[in-house]
């Protein structure tokens, strides 16, 4: 098989499959890991291709995030995950002072808790409001 050829056929099989190894890939190609990882080295690094549409993602290009591209999401797919995270996190709240429904992170709420505090209100300015009225 010519170089040229294992070069094509490496990337085109990790452009399918970025999880495929040098060993596989070699074996899949009937030349050793060695030659492989000399052809694919350099592309190799940062390429990977999003989990949930499948895009190739580079961490350089295309702004994604160190984040993003560890847990293998392309920038779109990342927006999306995170704004659902997001929501699916929160717990609404009812503030003791102005009566609107308001909601904080759970991370936030988990936070608070640790120190012993409750959520309560909606901002510092009914905190305050509270403070003045039950002392
Ligand atoms: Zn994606
Ligand atoms: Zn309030």
């Amino acid at each position: 098989m010519s170089p040229t050829l294992v070069r094509d056929s490496t990337h085109r099989m990790l452009e399918v499959n970025p999880s495929l190894t040098y060993a596989e890939i070699g074996r899949l190609l009937g030349v050793s890991r060695e030659r492989i990882r000399q052809v694919a080295g350099k592309r190799r690094r940062n390429i990977r291709s999003c989990k949930i549409c499948g895009q190739l993602i580079q961490v350089r290009r295309k702004r994604v995030t160190q984040t993003a591209y560890r847990l293998c999401y392309c920038a779109e797919c990342w927006a999306i995950a995170k704004q659902r995270r997001s929501i699916a996190n929160r717990i609404d709240f009812t503030c003791e002072v102005c009566g609107i429904d308001f909601s904080r992170t759970e991370g936030i709420v988990r936070c608070m808790k640790k120190r012993g505090h409750k959520i309560r209100w909606c901002s510092r300015r009914c905190h305050g409001k509270w403070l003045g009225t039950n002392r």
